[in-house]
């Protein structure tokens, strides 16, 4: 009898009957509030109606509409909603169907298009688990460790993670932009970089803004020496943190940038857009692959892109994310093991820190298996594993994030009082 890999870890003990919106319903029969709809992926919610209706009728119409072989309408049209909010410039869209991939399909084209071989990343950064992507991933060695050679050609350079460093964001803007041009005089001369690779809100490396003033530094830097600027908007993109992409933040713009997750609610699908000058550098059937592009991933993610816009979610995500933070920097005032709480829009982090300063792995895990008893759906991030992040839908409302602040709160109490007692 053949049974799930124990290489595949799972961070809670549900087992999905059916889910709705925010909840998730367990085949338990116990409704959970998902604060982690997928790792960021179900962005209008689980089966949002109008999303459920666009892949039911396609999937009657043509599945697999293999698309170096023919095209379909779906992904035409996906094509000119996603031209509606790229970043102008942005005219060329190649797709594939995992955020890893896209990331290759990325840093493919930056070397084509420039001619050099290196990629810079930023220290906490998580750009996939393929082995170019995981070569590019500095978020934790769990996802890069046992399967060396990872690919060559790839630096990496500190990210202004000023709590970790003890600085104010100017001083951690400051000493990691500083560090980038020791790297380009020390490891990757400029005329050897192909591209800079950053999300602008790490994900899986603990939720961390980027700071705004860091990603126009590499905008400078990119415009001086030629290099491509690439956002992974993969996790921050599609109304997360308030804005439609994250690095809206900012007054920086990618030369190429990456999507997945919450561009079709589930369904799997992801893209970059660049230039059509910078894609014309690479040589036609140079990207491509069987199942790109799904007709029905298209069509869901058509259907989600009019949902995120009718339904004002990009404003909802930035309202309900400021309700979100303020009610976590509450718990913060009365448990000490939160160091740190911080985030943009529906993407927020809990650090848990120790008294000594140190990450509290421990602390964060436990809160996170309990928030499950507290029928609350969380995970956690960060290289310590000391973070844990809440990423709820974008159509979530103000009563469930006021109840699921009141979860969240529950679970940190009942750890912090097992520990007292020290039963955990
Ligand atoms: N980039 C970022 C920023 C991500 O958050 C992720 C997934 N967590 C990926 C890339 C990889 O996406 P996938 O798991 O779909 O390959």
């Amino acid at each position: 009898m053949a049974k799930l890999s124990p290489a595949l870890k799972q961070a809670t003990p549900v087992v999905v009957d059916h889910a709705l919106g925010s909840w998730i319903y367990g085949t338990d029969g116990i409704g959970y509030l998902d604060f982690t709809t997928g790792i960021g992926v179900t962005s209008t919610g689980h089966c949002h109606p109008k999303v459920v209706e666009a892949a039911r009728e396609q999937v009657g119409k043509i599945i697999h509409a293999q698309y170096t072989t023919v095209m379909h309408t779906p992904l035409l049209e996906l094509t000119e909603k996603l031209g509606e909010v790229l970043p102008a410039g942005l005219d060329s869209v190649f797709y594939a169907n995992s955020g890893s991939e896209a990331v290759e399909a990325a840093i493919r084209l930056a070397r084509m298009a420039t001619g050099r071989p290196n990629i810079v990343v930023f220290q906490g950064g998580f750009h996939g688990r393929t082995v170019a992507a995981a070569s590019l991933t500095t978020a934790g060695t769990k996802f890069s460790a046992g399967f060396s050679p990872l690919m060559s050609g790839v630096h990496m350079a500190p990210f202004p993670y000023a709590y970790r460093y003890g600085l104010d964001e100017t001083a951690a803007v400051e000493f990691a932009l500083r560090e980038l041009d020791y790297l380009f005089k020390t490891r990757t001369a400029p005329n050897d970089t192909a591209a800079l690779l950053i999300e602008p809100a790490l994900g899986d490396g603990g939720y961390l803004p980027t700071p705004p003033t860091f990603m126009e530094g590499l905008r400078e830097r990119a415009d001086q020496y030629g290099i491509k600027l690439i956002f992974d908007e993969v996790q921050a993109g599609v109304g997360r943190t308030g804005k439609f992409w994250g690095h809206q933040h900012s007054t920086a713009t990618p030369d190429i940038l990456i999507t997945a997750k919450g561009i079709a609610s589930g369904f799997p699908i992801s893209a970059i857009g660049a230039s059509t000058e910078t894609m014309s550098k690479a040589w036609p059937g140079s990207q491509g692959g069987t199942y790109g592009g799904n007709a029905v991933a298209a069509a869901a993610g058509v259907a989600t892109l009019d949902v995120v816009e009718k339904e004002g979610l990009v404003e909802n995500a930035r309202a309900r994310g400021e309700q979100l933070q303020a009610g976590l920097k509450s718990v913060q005032e009365r448990f000490p093991v939160i160091g740190d709480v911080r985030g943009l829009g529906l993407m927020q982090g809990i650090e848990f820190t120790a008294a000594n300063g140190n990450p509290d792995a421990d602390t964060a895990a436990a809160v996170q298996q309990e928030t499950t008893r507290q029928q609350l759906l969380t995970l956690t991030c960060g290289p310590a594993g000391n973070v844990v992040r809440l990423i709820p839908a974008l159509v979530v409302t103000e009563d469930e994030i006021t109840l699921g602040v009141e979860r969240f709160e529950a679970a940190v109490a009942a750890v912090v009082a097992a520990v007292a007692v020290g039963t955990s």
